[in-house]
């Protein structure tokens, strides 16, 4: 090391991978350093292998910390930074970095050296580079590139990523007022890949079941993954411009890019009814906002971040889902041009720089002339959100509401709710700011709150009031169905309704068929049955749910149905396929023309095959995942390997994605399905306890391990609750902290519920 030119003593933590230089100059030191990284072969995070066949593509994964591993930094979003970037490598071999290359020389023997335009100034999480052999397909959006890069043979199947990016980039442009700052954008798969995608500047990485999708592809991951890009197109701005100070703000990236990607996919694609999606798969989730934010260990989406340790454990539905759902309805609140104008102004003023959440208040009240950071802060610098509970008192309506808490702990105090209400015919909104209201209203023949599923509050009723909202379900609209059903699911795991007055509720929905509630509800009934399928209760909730539904939907896709009724097929064939024999049976008969198969009836149909056949199927699903060069379809094949009955074949399964011989981003398909097999419950959790620091190395303990255990552990361990607090103490908690403790309160509530559910029926 030499600084101004003069050798320079320092010291190196590699722990820490902290760099301390004693005596430099404070201004404008030039600052020399030299040095050698080996890149591990068992990690899939930092800079890696990204393995397919025999090859690999070596690539960076830097968000948040990652950076200061690869080269030395001020590793430290605020701290942009000019980069100008030259890599020397085999001949042969293809670049792909933040910016466009500008040379391209031959150095030596079999060398070249590329070397790239300077970068403008940007935070080093953003930093990227892919060492590899690429296939690249371009298109041009307003003057700018937009290329996919796969591994050899893949380029065909970018085709549906490269388009909804580019189109996304002239939307956004549109929508932001600011010209795409960079002069090329990089959708870069990689067949090895710990999350989803990435948005780094100019580069986009993505897992290939995000980017390589076809217009036949099943329409769930079509979507999932087209949403992603949108996402990822969305943070080029609104995070690579214009970046967090700090990580407290991380929440300012993630969900604006969510609510923004939801937005913008639903402008390209009218008929994909995106905002459905949203409530799915960000709000009502198992692992969803409402889930994690009644849950002790919650934080508020402001979260306090004193290092970028803590920093890694806010990467979770909170600071997505429920910000995203904050700022649609400060959206409401202001209106949809006031929001973008301020969105435009903050871009503009905070370009190549960094901001803060209350730069953005600033920028959208001044648009607005509306208190907007009051009701901000109250959302976003509190954790939890309330329960209201609403009651007819004397013919009148009666509000009041309370921290909702799965258990001790977590949020506390009042909340400034804006509600949306329906009562005998009238709607009324306001804002409840006190403890309890009692209104001018009557509701002798309905009453509903939370109209269009816009406030983030739950909503428990009287029993009177159940009834009414039972014999006007026929009449609610989708999004109000599928709220009410979210709010008895929550108040069904917090105990604070029976299993019966939930289990009516599904039958009523069977009786009152539409996509989003059946999904909605489809998600809940695969947790539910995975901890207590030896419920009568149980079984009698799934049978009672999936027949009539599937007899509605039918199995063949009629003309001009909505894409989603696809989707809502799919969750009804591969729950009933687990739940009843002779169906297994009607559904592993299609397995013989598997190709060919609807895309949304593979899933169901190979799990329908693996029930039927046990052993005999084991071969020809292995032959198939490992062959197959898609992810999106060797996640459906996967759903078949973990839905065996026999503990030996799961276990078999599980261990396939740490065999090598299959890509290790499959791990996370063979894990989440096993975990949903009630038959596979035991034999999950001891391999998960085998495993457990494998993967924990794998993955060099990103989020995305704390968000696959989150997912497994707390259904597969119901049964062992003691072993998992036990197993999760010492080094794992301290390792884990606050995502380890959250596994288990997740684990707490499903002991709790399985023993209610088993009280109830049997
Ligand atoms: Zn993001």
């Amino acid at each position: 090391m030499s600084v101004n030119g003069r050798p320079a003593p320092f010291s190196f933590d590699e722990k820490r991978a902290r760099l301390k230089i004693p005596g430099v100059p404070t201004r404008k030191s030039i600052v020399e350093i030299q040095y050698s990284k080996q890149v591990s072969d068992d990690v899939i995070f930092g800079l890696y292998k990204s393995k397919y066949g025999k090859d690999y593509i070596l690539a960076t994964d830097l968000e948040p910390s990652e950076a200061r591993t690869v080269f030395p930094c001020v590793d430290d979003p605020a701290y942009k930074a000019v980069f100008r970037l030259q890599i020397t490598t085999e001949d042969g071999l293809g670049v792909i970095a933040n910016t466009p290359i500008v040379r391209k020389e031959r150095k030596g023997v079999g060398r070249v050296t590329f070397t790239f335009q300077e970068t403008p100034r940007m935070s080093t999480y953003l930093f990227f580079f892919a060492i590899g052999k690429f296939e690249e397909t371009k298109r041009t959006a307003g003057g700018i590139d937009v290329i996919t890069a796969t591994r050899p043979g893949q380029a065909e199947n970018s085709q549906v990523a490269l388009k909804i990016s580019a189109d996304a980039l002239l939307e956004y442009q549109d929508y932001y007022e600011v010209p795409y700052p960079l002069k090329k954008l990089h959708i870069v798969a990689l067949p090895e890949y710990h999350t989803g995608a990435m948005e780094n500047w100019g580069a986009i990485a993505s897992r290939e079941s995000y980017a390589l999708i076809r217009e036949d592809t099943n329409f769930r991951l079509k979507n999932r993954g087209a949403m992603s890009m949108v996402h990822e197109v969305a943070h080029q701005w609104f995070g690579d411009l214009v970046t967090m100070k700090w990580w407290d703000d991380l929440w300012l990236n993630e969900s604006f890019a969510t609510m923004m990607s939801y937005k913008m996919t639903q402008k390209l694609h009218p008929d994909w009814e995106m905002w459905a999606v949203f409530l799915r798969d960000e709000v009502f989730l198992r692992d969803g906002a409402m889930k994690l934010d009644a849950l002790s260990t919650t934080h508020p989406v402001q979260a306090r971040v004193k290092n970028v340790a803590e920093a890694t454990h806010t990467f979770d539905s909170i600071s997505y889902g429920k910000g995203a759902c904050v700022l649609r309805m400060l959206e409401g609140y202001i209106g949809e041009e006031a929001f973008r104008a301020g969105v435009s102004d903050y871009l503009k003023k905070f370009s190549f720089s960094n901001a803060t959440g209350k730069d953005l208040w600033d920028a959208l009240g001044r648009r607005s002339g509306l208190p907007v950071t009051s009701l901000a802060r109250a959302w976003l610098t509190r954790p939890g959100y309330p329960l209201v509970k609403a009651r007819v008192v004397g013919g009148k309506v009666e509000l009041t509401q309370h921290p909702f808490r799965f258990g001790e702990g977590g949020a506390s105090g009042i909340w400034p709710i804006p509600i949306m209400m329906r009562a005998d015919g009238k709607e009324k909104s306001f804002i409840l700011n006190r403890e309890s209201v009692r209104l001018d209203v009557t509701a002798a023949s309905e009453l509903l709150l939370n109209l269009g599923r816009t406030g983030f509050y739950v909503t428990l009723y009287d029993e009177a009031t159940y009834e009414l909202l039972g014999s006007n379900f026929p009449r609610l609209s989708p999004y109000d169905r599928a709220g009410a059903m979210n709010d008895l699911h929550l108040l069904l795991q917090a105990g604070l309704v029976e299993p019966a007055l939930y289990a009516r509720f599904v039958s009523l929905c069977a009786a009152n068929p539409d996509s989003v509630t059946t999904q909605v509800v489809a998600e809940q009934l695969r947790v539910v049955e995975a901890i207590a399928s030896d419920s009568l209760a149980v079984h009698g909730m799934i049978h009672s749910f999936c027949q009539p539904l599937l007899e509605h939907f039918g199995e063949t896709p009629w003309p001009g149905e909505p894409p989603s009724v696809g989707t809502t097929r799919e969750y009804l064939t591969s729950m009933f396929v687990q739940a009843d024999g002779p169906y297994a049976e009607k559904m592993a008969k299609l397995f013989d023309h598997y190709t060919n198969l609807d895309p949304n009836l593979k899933a169901a149909a190979a799990i329908g095959f693996a029930i039927t056949n046990g052993a005999g199927a084991e071969k020809a699903l292995r032959d198939m995942v490992t062959a197959s060069e898609s992810e999106v379809e060797r996640d459906m094949i996967y759903k078949g390997l973990s839905a065996f009955r026999d503990p030996k074949l799961i276990q078999h399964s599980l261990d396939l994605g740490l065999t090598g011989r299959v890509s290790r981003s499959d791990l996370h398909y063979s894990m989440i399905h096993s975990a949903l097999n009630p038959y596979a419950r035991d034999v999950v959790w001891q391999w998960v306890k085998k495993n457990y620091d494998a993967i924990w190395r794998l993955y060099a303990g990103s989020q995305q391990f704390y968000i696959d255990v989150g997912r497994v552990i707390p259904v597969c361990a119901v049964e062992h609750e003691s072993d998992a607090k036990r197993f999760l103490s010492g080094r794992r908690l301290k390792e884990g902290g606050s995502s380890v403790i959250r596994v288990l309160e997740m684990l707490r509530i499903n002991v709790e519920l399985r023993r209610r559910l088993l009280r109830s029926g049997n």
